[in-house]
């Protein structure tokens, strides 16, 4: 079928929640993307960030491939190698403390069973999340989620979230009580516009959990497998999360989502979460792997070394469009004094990829085997469509 007639389908059958580019993808190769006319891009949208090991990777493939031979499903009322070689894994690579893991599907999954878990061992209700924080769109993640475009057609949302603003330690140090279950940030706020933590802010949050006695979560669904340079964006900062929420490139690009719970919180009781795909073994054959080519191909410090330049070149841009330029490793913002849709658009005209973050940043995150070569042709592109 022609690039129009899967369009046109595609636009009559689905939900209409997704707003759409006019773009047909057929494939995939480390950090490039193909359409169905035969055009390349450099992919900065990265599956969203479930592609930071690139596209197609062969490694990945092979680890799928092997263990779709073998079982595809297996709930976790079994045990299986598979998921206790990752289980192991994860723990042994997580920050300090984070010693029981559940699996889901997705980000949203994540961050929904740590509010759950939080309520459930705090016997506490409150959680505080902050403004311009993202922790996805299912009823309870949302509830924490700041964006009002997002909340307000599904009110009333779940009762008993507060929003304080980021980064500012006293609204922070007002807000949290002994009712507090639980405190939920991001390490780089993502969809928010790419906006770091500073490192006081989240020592202090840390500080403030521990003398009211509620727990940490840290939603790393975004940062997580080394976007931002270290493997978990925690590691910038030294904290010692009560619960971590992983997704995305959690799985070298195959749905899964988890929550790494630490012995603060303690062994959950049967029943009170659960998914039917939760530890799905070929998801976890995917971690398992993906978390060798991180380990093998060094892509932490890839992502470490190529953001720091990708920022310095950015920053050198001479434009008086560019309001800022914000970024750890290679999850970097370019927040401009306009709408971006227009600079997004023209970007993919000359064969960049982006994302945006909010209506003013234009979002890179590319998969974290991208070339020098290929950022430095983003940079390019990015100049161009600012000088027009
Ligand atoms: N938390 C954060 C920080 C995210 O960036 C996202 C997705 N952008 C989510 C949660 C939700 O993840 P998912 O879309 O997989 O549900």
């Amino acid at each position: 079928m022609d690039t129009h007639g899967i369009m046109e389908i595609e636009a009559r059958h689905s939900s209409g929640v997704y707003a759409k580019r006019d773009l047909v993808i057929t494939h995939g190769k480390g950090a490039l993307l193909y359409d169905a006319e035969g055009r390349e891009y450099i992919d900065c949208v990265g599956g969203q960030g479930a592609a930071n090991l690139g596209h197609a990777h062969p490694k990945i493939s092979e680890a799928i491939h092997k263990q779709s031979k073998k079982m595809i499903s297996c709930p976790e009322m079994f045990y299986i190698q598979t998921r206790s070689d990752f289980m192991l894994q994860l723990c042994a690579i997580a920050p300090k403390g984070l010693k029981y893991v559940f699996f889901g599907n997705s980000g949203t999954e994540a961050v929904e069973a740590a509010l759950k878990f939080v309520r459930y061992s705090t016997g506490r209700r409150e959680i505080i999340a902050a403004m311009r924080g993202f922790h996805g769109r299912s009823m309870g993640s949302l509830s924490a989620t700041w964006n009002r475009h997002y909340r307000e057609p599904f009110e009333p949302l779940v009762p008993d979230f507060r929003h304080v603003p980021y980064n500012k330690i006293d609204k922070l140090e007002a807000a949290i009580s002994n009712k507090t279950a639980a405190v939920l940030l991001e390490v780089v706020q993502g969809e928010g516009g790419v906006h770091p933590a500073s490192s006081d802010y989240l020592a202090h949050a840390q500080k403030l959990c521990k003398k009211h006695s509620a727990m940490l979560i840290i939603d790393e669904v975004q940062t997580g497998f080394g976007r931002t340079g270290k493997l978990f964006a925690c590691e910038h900062y030294n904290l010692q999360p009560d619960l971590l929420c992983l997704g995305k490139s959690i799985a070298g690009g195959v749905p899964m989502g988890a929550v790494l719970i630490s012995e603060k919180i303690g062994k959950l009781s049967p029943g009170i979460h659960g998914s039917t795909f939760g530890g799905n073994p070929l998801a976890c054959a995917a971690g398992l792997a993906a978390l060798q080519v991180q380990k093998e191909e060094k892509l932490s410090e890839r992502a470490a070394a190529l953001g720091s330049m990708l920022l310095t070149q950015l920053r050198g841009i001479d434009s008086p469009l560019i309001r800022e330029v914000r970024g750890l490793g290679l999850m970097v913002g370019v927040e401009l004094k306009q709408k971006s849709s227009p600079y997004i658009k023209g970007l993919t005209e000359r064969g960049i990829l982006t994302l945006p973050a909010g209506m003013n940043v234009i979002r890179l995150l590319p998969p974290l085997v991208i070339g020098q070569d290929q950022l430095d042709q983003v940079v390019s592109a990015l100049e161009e469509v600012l000088a027009k």
